[in-house]
């Protein structure tokens, strides 16, 4: 029997691009939507019995898919239902955080006003510890549910279980955690208020932030690992101690200062609104913005002797291949 008999809902060759924020990326063997966890636990016993490797997508807005495609199966996570009691919320892993952001403004809760123009999920912001203007999920998460798709069985994890660190969880050192979902706890406010707060953020996002196809932030920040080696970076480049905050150094600022703004390769660039977001043009490739990734990682280690870390997610690399 193949796999399509026993999970009717699962498709076939499915292209990904139209799953992703960049628009970029080949087809998936396999794409199967899922939106309760019933039938997440059903699917993933199934795939195991077929031996086949899975990948979990959220809103594809921190992936990076090759052109090649995924050979496997894609599970897009769709349950988006929200509810809440008082101060807490309860989403489903693919609730949208602006829709996240917005049910909270409504209720009058504050804390999610950073979230507007986040354009990914509740599952792919928990596992990433996704973040803006200072603060982060991992602030208001009280406890994420999970499937441990190496054991079947449904997990509750506590926030101190998640070993949230900056862009850093459990989640992202364990794939075999599905997030099914996330309770948040929020604070009362003044609706006003967050209002305000949230139009802010989204005001600041336009003027600053690229509207072409992106990933947003292509790398993280760099975090100065000790005193010695942040003395020895002001000494040699005073310019970083006025950019520098709380021992982290915008990676932004970094692909600026070594004159990569605007830098083309094929249908993409270095955007020259924000330095840190790669765009496609429109007729982009994952190989282009690959090998953009690439040069800025040289020229930023070659300049300042740093080496800066990707944010987003490779989707279907194999060896060999791009
Ligand atoms: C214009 C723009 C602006 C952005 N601004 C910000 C920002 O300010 N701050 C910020 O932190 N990020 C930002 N991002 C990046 C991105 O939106 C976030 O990282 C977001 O949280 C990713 O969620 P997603 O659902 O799109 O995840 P995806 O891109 O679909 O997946 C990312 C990773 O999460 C995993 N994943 C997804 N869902 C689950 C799940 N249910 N269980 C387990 N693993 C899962 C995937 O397997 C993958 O490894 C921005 C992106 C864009 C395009």
């Amino acid at each position: 029997m193949d796999i399509q008999t026993i999970l009717p809902k699962i498709k076939r060759n499915i292209l990904l691009r139209d799953y992703t924020t960049f628009k970029v990326g080949g087809s998936a063997d396999y794409f199967i939507d899922i939106d309760n966890q019933d039938e997440l636990q059903k699917t993933i016993t199934v795939i195991k019995k077929f031996k086949k490797p899975f990948f979990v997508l959220g809103n594809g807005s921190n992936l990076l898919v090759s052109d090649s495609g995924y050979r496997g199966i894609v599970i897009k996570m769709s349950g988006d239902n929200i509810s809440f009691k008082n101060r807490l919320i309860y989403a489903d892993s693919g609730v949208l955080l602006p829709s996240l952001s917005l049910f909270a403004l409504e209720k009058g809760l504050t804390g999610m006003e950073w979230a507007g123009g986040v354009p990914g999920t509740v599952g792919g912001a928990v596992r990433g510890n996704a973040g803006a203007f200072g603060d982060c999920i991992s602030d208001i998460v009280t406890r994420v549910r999970a499937l441990n798709s190496n054991t079947g069985d449904i997990e509750e994890i506590e926030n101190k279980g998640c070993h949230f660190g900056y862009r850093k969880s459990i989640f992202k050192k364990n794939p075999n955690l599905i997030i099914i979902g996330a309770e948040l706890t929020l604070e009362m406010g003044d609706r006003a208020e967050i209002k305000k707060k949230t139009e802010k953020y989204l005001d600041y996002r336009k003027e600053r932030h690229p509207v072409e196809p992106s990933a947003g932030s292509i790398f993280k920040n760099y975090v100065i690992k000790s005193d010695k080696e942040r003395e020895s970076l002001f000494s040699k480049f005073p310019e970083l101690e006025k950019v520098t905050c709380d021992n982290v150094i915008s990676a932004g600022f970094l692909i600026e200062k070594s004159g990569l703004k605007g830098l083309v390769c094929g249908g993409v660039m270095v955007s020259k609104l924000h330095s840190n977001f790669i765009i496609n043009g429109g007729d982009g490739t994952a190989l282009d913005i690959k090998k953009i990734i690439t040069t800025i990682k040289k020229r930023v280690g070659d300049i300042f002797g740093l080496s800066i870390e990707e944010e987003i997610q490779y989707v279907g690399f194999y060896k060999d291949q791009n």
